[in-house]
């Protein structure tokens, strides 16, 4: 099919009436059928949790650790030491609370970025933004994109900065929160045997920790060394993060999967090894990096206020709205009014709906026709080339970045293998991956499989919360999540979620838990200052603002049904109710903003009652 057709047709058009260069019919066409073949009747179930087969921590100064069991109080226990939970304890420091317990199952802080060290590991939001508390700490990145190890190092820092390594807890999971009502305090027990009390808990455990694997016949019979990106194997492949794979040079490497992961390892291990076979079911869309050094005129030139200043002009373009400038201007911002699927806002709401959808798609389908021919332009053979082209809308998968990924691909040793008629890797033997006649022999099987993508343990059975007269959250909420702004339940006093949860999202997510644990402290500091028995919102609050959630939410059911399948539609079954505050994360912020200056009064209970 030809995306360079001109047609005359009334669908052929833009929306300032001119010939648009393609079809968009047979575009829409090529879409429904490359989803089709895609979509596997067991959806979400497709995938396993690894509990167990990856869980060694790289850091774990050794690997028999051990401490007696803990029986004391704090005063805020926050759960999870990524950088919604170091947010959350520095910004309680800032309100003056001392006693604050930081539990992390990891050994050190970082989060996602501790546990994930693969070759080649960056963040693809621009560093000025995505790294928090620059200013606080005085530090500026060194490249515009920041490589993993810098981004670890700087939530270690914050840990430094904030004094949150005193009393912190790692290597420990909590198992579970069990309120109590005598003592106005949560008992909190964890994988060591702990017994702690707190009397705030602020749950921060993350949405990328459960690393996932597919379910794939004969994933356990492999003989060679197999490993998930998330828990890289550097004792077997030699090198580190920054390359140098050399272990590698005499092995055979399938990487399956093609996720934002995989476009950074990929180079890698095109590089340094035999060979690799990637094994893919779905291109990603991969758009130019440009990554570079910061500018030390630039950092010379910025003011006190500045991060603020980037951080909000960047939230505001990739929400749709309006701003004089493009303080970051990069693929992200470029692309940001495409992001309104994912992040949506009002900018649009004076269009007709069929008129706004209409443009959308239109622009949609120009910005896909560029990263398509992008693969043309870079990739030589033809046949690779087809394949790695992406078929869907912007939106449905998580866009990715890179100025070396594609041209692996025209290394001799890299072979692009197209597993998609077959619903992925069909089967493992003791040597070999399987898809469709083919058997390849390799040595290693890397998983670049992803994660159980979704808010924290609080809903998985990994962390049961039982609050007022013994009542789980899970069962509280199981017609849907019912909370005040997403952050605290009623029955379910001085607790705290971090994370997407009726409220408002951004690419931008350390952004989002910045504003979350600068509520989160004001709120428990306006507590201490009135003496309050509870934080707890009202069950009238929490109503209006589930009845918010559901006015709001944008109807995303016909966009994400129509997507290729992956985690973003529920691997193509999407759900029919989104939770998300659909005026958009400035309105949100200033929403809250607004809610604690009129003094917080349906969720703080006084004393007297
Ligand atoms: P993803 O979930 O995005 O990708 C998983 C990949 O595995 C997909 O390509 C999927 O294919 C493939 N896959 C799954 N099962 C099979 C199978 N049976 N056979 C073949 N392929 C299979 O995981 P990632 O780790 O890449 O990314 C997860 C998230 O981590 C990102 O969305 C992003 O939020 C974050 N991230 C952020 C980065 C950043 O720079 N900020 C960098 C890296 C990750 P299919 O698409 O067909 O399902």
């Amino acid at each position: 099919m030809s995306t360079t057709q001109t047609t005359s047709s009334v669908t052929g058009s833009s929306a300032a009436g001119e010939p648009l260069g393609f079809d968009p019919e047979a575009l829409r066409a090529k879409y429904r059928l490359e989803r089709d073949r895609r979509i596997r009747p067991d959806g979400i179930a497709q995938y396993r949790r690894t509990d167990g087969e990856f869980g060694h921590d790289a850091d774990a100064p050794d690997p028999t650790f051990d401490r007696p069991p803990l029986r004391d109080r704090v005063e805020v226990a926050v759960i999870g030491g990524g950088f919604g939970g170091l947010l959350t304890g520095a910004r309680l420091r800032q309100a003056g609370v001392e006693d604050i317990r930081m539990i992390e199952e990891g050994g050190d802080f970082g989060g996602a970025w501790h546990w994930n060290r693969y070759p080649g590991i960056h963040c693809d939001i621009e560093s000025y933004v995505y790294l928090p508390l620059l200013e606080e700490l005085g530090y500026l990145p060194e490249w515009k994109y920041a490589p993993g190890e810098e981004i670890r190092q700087h939530a270690r820092a914050i840990g430094r900065h904030f004094d949150l390594y005193r009393d912190a807890c790692f290597h420990t999971r909590v198992s579970e929160l069990r309120w109590d009502e005598d003592s106005r305090e949560w008992e909190i027990s964890t994988n060591r045997g702990d017994h702690l009390r707190a009397r705030y808990v602020a749950v921060a455990s993350g949405t990328l920790s459960q690393p996932k694997l597919p379910g794939i016949p004969g994933i356990e019979t492999f003989g060679g060394r197999t490993f998930h990106t998330s828990r890289w194997d550097y004792d077997y492949t030699g090198g580190d993060a920054t390359g140098g794979l050399s272990k590698l040079a005499d092995k055979r490497v399938a990487l399956v999967g093609t996720g934002a992961t995989a476009v950074q390892v990929v180079p890698h291990l095109g590089r340094d090894s035999r060979h690799v076979y990637v094994m893919q079911r779905t291109p990603s869309s991969v758009d130019v990096r440009g990554n570079r050094r910061t500018d030390p005129a630039w950092s010379e030139s910025l003011r006190p206020g500045w991060q603020k200043e980037r951080r909000d002009n960047f939230l505001a373009i990739v929400s749709g709205g309006q701003t004089d400038e493009d303080l970051v201007s990069d693929g992200w911002t470029g692309s940001a009014q495409l992001l309104r699927k994912l992040m949506p806002s009002a900018t649009f709401s004076q269009l007709p709906p069929e008129r706004r959808e209409h443009v959308e798609e239109i622009v949609d389908f120009q910005k896909m026709n560029q990263l398509r021919a992008r693969v043309d332009e870079i990739v030589q053979n033809r046949a690779t080339a087809e394949a790695l082209k992406p078929w869907y809308r912007y939106m449905c998968k998580r866009p990715t970045f890179s100025d070396t990924y594609l041209e692996t691909f025209n290394r001799p040793n890299v072979t692009l293998v197209d597993t998609a008629d077959h619903g992925g890797v069909q089967r493992i033997t003791h040597n070999a991956v399987v898809v469709g006649e083919h058997e390849y022999e390799v040595d290693c099987i890397i998983f670049a499989t992803g994660f159980d993508v979704g808010i924290s343990g609080v809903l998985s059975d990994r962390l049961s919360v039982h609050g007022r007269g013994g009542v789980t959250l899970a069962q509280y909420w199981q017609d849907g999540p019912r909370t005040l702004h997403g952050f605290a339940s009623h029955d379910f006093p001085n607790l705290f979620h971090l994370g997407p949860l009726q409220n408002a999202r951004s690419v931008n997510f350390t952004h989002i838990l910045d504003e979350q644990a600068r509520h989160v402290a004001a709120v428990i500091a306006e507590a201490r200052r009135r003496g309050a028995r509870y934080v707890e919102p009202t069950e009238q609050a929490q109503a209006d603002w589930v009845a918010t959630i559901r006015t709001t939410a944008p109807d995303q059911h016909k966009f994400q049904s129509e997507c290729t399948p992956g985690y973003l539609n529920n691997e193509g079954k999407p759900r029919s109710r989104s939770e998300t505050y659909g005026e958009g994360p400035l309105a949100f912020h200033a929403l809250l903003r607004q809610w604690r200056s009129a003094g917080m009064d349906d969720v703080l209970v006084d004393a007297k009652h």
